[in-house]
């Protein structure tokens, strides 16, 4: 067996690993084992946001090849479906493996259409990697359970679980590489096939992938991918042979979602935006704190679903907080993600850019003081990269625009409220419920906070609450729509049917 190439450790080392292409021309999909040029006529480019050149082109795959794959697959899980788990769980070994040799190239990929600093992108690269290793348990995850005379005396009762069929995922376009691994791996694991649907900004990374997976020899039909934007999404909910649907996205396409799939007698788990509040109290290890507090909100360039969004001060540590964030937030480096000095990338996009630009000027008419003005920044080398530097708002009240929105990007809204019910109340008062966290050395405040907020995730002087992938990746209200999420033992029950058998011998 070839020897594991362990990730190196020193930034040196990785140096030397070879370049990421600078053009990768017009994209493929995977359907049935095979690369093939989509049929659609519709093009979009992809472009590197720090560099603004255009570095590939995707097609918007149509309709009728979104049914070929899921034909395909459909085909393929007749025999998957009857293919020992024990054997299943071989190929992921094998893309595990072959992962673990391409980690810098598929970081560097998602660097380059994404924007992401490096060494979050390998942050990624390891949590996609970490759900494919949690994958090869299924041998265990997926027994049923039994129950001698269950249903009455010399009458055994059982649960089997069963795979369904073909699956899909939708994703966006802030975690390239990962979000698909928070589902895939344990629907194929468990026997069903799967058809990988990228974002339009971010195809690469996946494509990347993709060519592992190949490598990796899963049978033809087993998983799929296909480019493009709603027309493949719209066919996957409408196909009558895909029996469910992960998407990860936005609020408004989440519950358009939700609602096409119910309609369409489709399992869903619809994951949307996120509005999140990091409350700091009194008692808090300020230095510590501000640190968490900085890689949460500007992380990602604040484009992460588990950022940062209000900054809400208790009491009396509001000053000492604001300088301490603020002295912080300027000493992040923000350029092109590929410099391993950099610290913060650019946004996905001119539009984006422009949106965010846009809540910042809403912001200062709505009377919120900008006290970081991350406009107008400059990157050398870079002119036409997307970039917007660290922003801060001080005096945010719970009403304006910038509390209440998803802003999708660097910006900060500190808040001050007097105690803890105040906190509380307002991170209920929003209709997001993705991620809260607090920080404090105070034990009853923070089993209160976990105990009363309404929130899937949350940080008890944690910033970022990422599940690991045997854990849920949880939400709530409309951060989420559906009932099991993604990873671990809940995406085992979304992707089987727990069938009970009863047996009586005469
Ligand atoms: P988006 O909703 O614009 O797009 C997500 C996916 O949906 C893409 O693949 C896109 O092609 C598809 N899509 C968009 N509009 C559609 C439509 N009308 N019909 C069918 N398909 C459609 O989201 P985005 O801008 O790519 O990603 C950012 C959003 O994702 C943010 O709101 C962020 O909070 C959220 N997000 C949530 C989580 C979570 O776990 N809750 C994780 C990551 C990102």
């Amino acid at each position: 067996m070839a020897k594991l190439k362990v990730v190196p450790d020193r930034v040196e080392e990785r140096q030397h690993l070879p370049e990421v292409k600078k053009n990768y021309g017009v994209l493929k999909n995977y359907i049935n084992g095979e690369w093939v040029d989509a049929e659609a006529s519709k093009l979009e480019d992809v472009e590197n946001p720090a560099t603004g050149e255009i570095i590939a082109q995707v097609p918007l795959s149509t309709a009728r090849e979104t049914a070929k794959a899921v034909e395909a697959a459909q085909e393929a899980w007749l025999e998957w479906r009857e293919t020992p788990p024990v054997t299943r769980v071989r190929y992921f070994f094998k893309l595990r493996d072959l992962m673990e040799q391409h980690f810098e190239n598929i970081s560097r990929v998602q660097v380059q259409e994404h924007g992401k600093a490096i060494d979050e992108a390998r942050g990624e690269t390891r949590r996609a990697i970490e759900n494919v290793e949690v994958a090869t348990g299924v041998t265990s995850l997926m027994m049923g359970y039994t129950l001698e005379d269950g249903a009455a005396a010399g009458i055994d009762e059982e649960a089997i679980r069963s795979p369904l069929g073909v699956f899909a995922s939708i994703s966006p376009f802030n975690f390239p590489a990962m979000i698909p691994f928070w589902f895939w791996p344990y629907a194929v694991a468990c026997g069903n096939t799967y058809i990988v649907k990228p974002s339009k900004q971010v195809p690469l990374t996946q494509e990347y992938i993709f060519e592992l997976i190949h490598q990796a020899d899963f049978p033809p039909g087993v998983i799929s991918l296909v480019n493009g934007s709603h027309e493949v999404a719209d066919a996957l909910m409408d196909h009558p042979l895909v029996k469910g649907i992960s998407f990860v996205g936005s609020t408004p396409v989440a519950h358009y979602v939700y609602r096409k799939c119910a309609e369409n007698r489709k399992r869903v788990q619809a994951q949307g935006g996120a509005k999140n509040s990091l409350v700091v109290m009194p008692d808090c290890v300020l230095n510590r704190t501000v640190a968490n507090m900085l890689s949460s909100f500007y992380g990602c360039t604040g484009q992460r679903c588990l950022a940062g969004a209000n900054l809400v001060a208790v009491g009396d540590i509001y000053q000492k907080l604001k300088d301490k964030f603020v002295e912080g937030a300027k000493r992040i480096k923000v350029g092109y993600g590929l410099d391993e000095t950099v610290n913060m990338g650019p946004v996905i996009s001119g539009d984006a850019k422009k949106k965010i630009e846009g809540y910042i000027a809403t912001g200062v008419k709505e009377g919120a003081k900008l006290i970081l003005d991350g406009r107008n920044i400059k990157v050398d080398g870079y002119p036409k990269g997307y970039f917007i530097g660290p922003t801060v708002f001080d005096n945010v009240t719970p009403d304006m625009t910038i509390a209440k929105e998803e802003i999708f990007g660097p910006v900060v809204s500190i808040i001050r409220v007097k105690d803890i019910d105040e906190a509380i109340d307002l991170i209920h008062s929003s209709p997001f419920g993705n991620a809260a966290s607090i920080y404090t050395q105070s034990g009853p405040a923070a089993r209160e906070f976990r105990y009363r907020v309404h929130c899937g995730n949350i940080g008890i002087n944690i910033g970022i609450v990422a599940a690991m992938a045997y854990f849920p990746f949880a939400g709530s209200k409309d951060s989420f729509f559906g009932d099991l999420h993604g990873q671990g033992e809940d995406a085992i029950n979304f992707f089987t049917d727990r069938k009970v058998v009863i047996t009586r011998w005469f």
